[in-house]
C-alpha cells in the first residue's frame, strides 16, 4: 500500500511503489518526448515528483542529459544566486552501540579509539572553529544512551552558545544525533538548534536491516519515522540524505524525494536540506566491500535531478568529496558546503596522529576554510556565514514560502556580503581578503533593492569600523 500521508514507515516508503516507479522509469529512459515534457514541467520551477525526477535520472539520451544538467543549473542560479553557506562538523563522541557495517563507530570495533569531549573540550574545539571563522555547525555523536545521553547533547549545545571567543560566536548548532523520542526532539528545539539531520542509509527495507544488524539502529521503521516525530516536536527544518553506496542509487533517489513528499504533505514543510554522501573508507571500513558505488558522473546526475525535483531544499556537500568533484556539484545543485573539516573527536584543537584514530571517514578535501572561501571566490561563488533565517524565526514553512515567492532573493544576498564582510575582516588571509574585497564590490550591485543595497553598504562600512552587531 502506498500513503504518502501515512505515519507508517513502509507506507509512505512504499517498497512496492518504489519498485513501480523504477520500471516506469526504465521503460521511458529512451521516451524523449515525454522527458521533454518534464523538462517543461520542470521549467517551471515548481519541482517534480518521485516518477517523474526518476524518468529524468534514468533517462539516456546524451542530448536530453545536457538539457537535464543546464537545468538543474538554471534552477540553482535562480534559487540561491552565486551564494554558498559554509559549515564544518563537530564531532562530539564516537561511543556507539550500533551495529552499523560501513561505519567504523560499530560496536564490535575494538582499535578504534572512543572518545567523548567534556564540556571544557568542547570549549577548545569551539574556539578553533571560530578561531578559523566559522558560525554553523553541525554536531555529530554515535548512538549511545549510556555515555552520549540527551542531557550531554543538551549541556553541549549550551556551551557551543555560549562561547564568544574575539569576534566569533556560533551561531547556528546543526545536529546529526541518532533518531530518538518526540520528547527529546521538543528538547533539542527548546536548546535553539538550527536544522535537526539525520541520514536514512538506505530506503531498501530489506539491506537497511542486513545494514544494521544490531543496535536500536536496526528498527527500520523507528528511524525513517524520526523526521516525523521531530516535526512534532517541533523542529520544523529537518535535513535527510542516504548513504550513497548501499544500496541502488535510483532505489534510493525515488525514496528519498518519496520521503520528501511526505513530509511536505503531513507536515506543511518537506526538508529544508538533503545531504548527498558517499561511502569512504574508514577504520576498518573498505568501500569497495559494497557493490552499490556510484562514479562521479553518476552522483553529479543525482544531484541535478535532486535539485530539480525540490528546488527550495537546500543540498549539503561534505569533505567526503574532492575538490574537483565538489567544484562540479556546486554548479548543479548544491548550496551547502563544510570547509577546514575534522570528523575526529577533538580533532580542531589535536589534530589525530596516526595511533590514535578516532575519525569517522577520510576526508577527500584536506584544504584549509580560508583555502575553501578563496577557492570559492575564485569560481565566483559569494561564501556566505549567515545565520539570519534561524535567528529571525525564519525556518519550517515560513522560510518555504519566502523561498517560493523569490523574496529570499533580497534577504539572502545581503546578509551573505555582511557575514563575508567579517568573515574577511577577522580571519581572512591577505589573498583572499583582497579578492574578498572585490567580490563584495561586484555583488552589492546584484541586490535587487536599492534600498536594501544601500543599507547592506552601510552595515559593510560598519563592519571594517568594528562596529558590529550579531544579527546575521
Ligand atoms: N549516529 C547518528 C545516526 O545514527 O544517525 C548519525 C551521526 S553519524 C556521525 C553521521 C553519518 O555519517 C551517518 O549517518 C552515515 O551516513 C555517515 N557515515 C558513516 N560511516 C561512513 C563512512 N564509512 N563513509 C561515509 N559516511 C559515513
Amino acid at each position: 500500500m502506498y500513503r504518502v500521508d501515512s505515519m507508517i514507515a513502509d507506507e509512505f516508503i512504499s517498497d512496492e511503489e518504489i519498485r513501480e516507479t523504477l520500471r516506469y522509469a526504465d521503460e521511458n529512459r529512451h521516451n524523449a518526448a515525454l522527458i521533454e515534457s518534464l523538462l517543461a514541467k520542470a521549467e517551471e520551477r515548481k519541482g517534480l515528483g518521485h516518477r517523474e525526477a526518476s524518468v529524468l535520472l534514468a533517462c539516456d539520451i546524451p542530448e536530453l542529459n545536457e538539457r537535464i544538467f543546464s537545468l538543474a543549473g538554471e534552477i540553482k542560479r535562480d534559487f540561491y544566486g552565486d551564494r554558498i553557506v559554509m559549515f564544518a562538523p563537530l564531532y562530539l563522541s564516537n561511543y556507539c552501540v550500533n551495529g552499523c557495517v560501513y561505519c567504523p563507530y560499530h560496536a564490535k570495533n575494538r582499535h578504534i579509539a572512543r572518545k567523548k569531549l567534556s564540556q571544557d573540550e568542547i570549549c577548545r574545539e569551539v574556539i578553533a572553529l571560530q578561531d578559523m571563522g566559522h558560525k554553523r555547525l553541525a554536531l555529530e555523536t554515535g548512538e549511545d544512551p549510556v555515555n552520549c545521553p540527551i542531557d550531554y547533547v543538551l549541556e553541549s549545545i549550551r556551551t557551543i552558545y555560549s562561547i564568544k571567543h574575539r569576534n566569533g560566536a556560533i551561531r547556528r548548532v546543526n545536529v546529526n544525533i541518532a533518531a530518538t523520542t518526540v520528547e527529546n526532539y521538543r528538547k533539542l528545539k527548546e536548546a535553539g538548534i538550527g536544522t535537526y539531520i539525520l541520514f536514512q542509509e538506505t530506503y531498501h527495507k530489506e539491506s537497511y536491516l542486513k545494514l544494521h544488524p544490531t543496535g536500536p539502529k536496526h528498527d527500520y521503521n523507528y528511524h525513517t519515522e524520526a523526521m516525523d516525530r521531530a516535526m512534532e516536536g517541533g523542529i520544523d527544518d529537518v535535513g535527510c540524505g542516504v548513504l550513497f553506496g548501499l544500496e541502488l542509487y535510483r532505489y534510493e533517489f525515488a525514496g528519498l524525494l518519496m520521503h520528501a513528499e511526505h513530509l511536505e504533505a503531513v507536515h506543511g514543510v518537506g526538508p529544508h536540506t538533503i545531504s548527498v554522501p558517499r561511502i569512504k573508507h574508514a577504520d576498518d571500513i573498505d568501500p569497495d566491500a559494497f557493490d552499490n558505488g556510484i562514479d562521479d558522473e553518476t552522483f553529479l546526475k543525482i544531484i541535478a535531478c535532486i535539485r530539480i525535483a525540490v528546488p527550495y531544499t537546500g543540498m549539503i556537500i561534505s569533505t567526503r568529496e574532492s575538490r574537483s568533484v565538489r567544484e562540479r556539484a556546486l554548479k548543479y545543485g548544491i548550496s551547502q558546503i563544510s570547509g577546514g573539516s575534522r570528523t575526529s573527536v577533538g580533532g580542531y584543537f589535536e589534530p589525530e596522529d596516526e595511533d590514535d584514530n578516532s575519525a569517522q571517514f577520510d576526508v577527500s578535501d584536506n584544504r584549509t576554510l580560508d583555502e575553501v572561501v578563496k577557492w570559492l571566490m575564485d569560481l565566483g561563488y559569494v561564501p556566505s556565514f549567515c545565520t539570519a533565517c534561524y535567528r529571525e524565526g525564519r525556518t519550517g514553512d515560513r522560510f518555504m514560502s519566502l523561498c517560493k515567492s523569490g523574496q529570499i532573493q533580497n534577504c539572502c544576498l545581503p546578509n551573505a556580503l555582511m557575514t563575508l564582510e567579517e568573515y574577511l575582516m577577522d580571519y581572512a588571509s591577505p589573498e583572499t581578503k583582497a579578492i574578498g574585497e572585490k567580490v563584495l564590490k561586484e555583488q552589492l550591485l546584484h541586490i535587487p533593492n536599492p534600498r536594501t543595497a544601500e543599507i547592506a553598504r552601510r552595515h559593510i562600512e560598519d563592519i571594517v569600523r568594528g562596529e558590529r552587531d550579531f544579527r546575521f
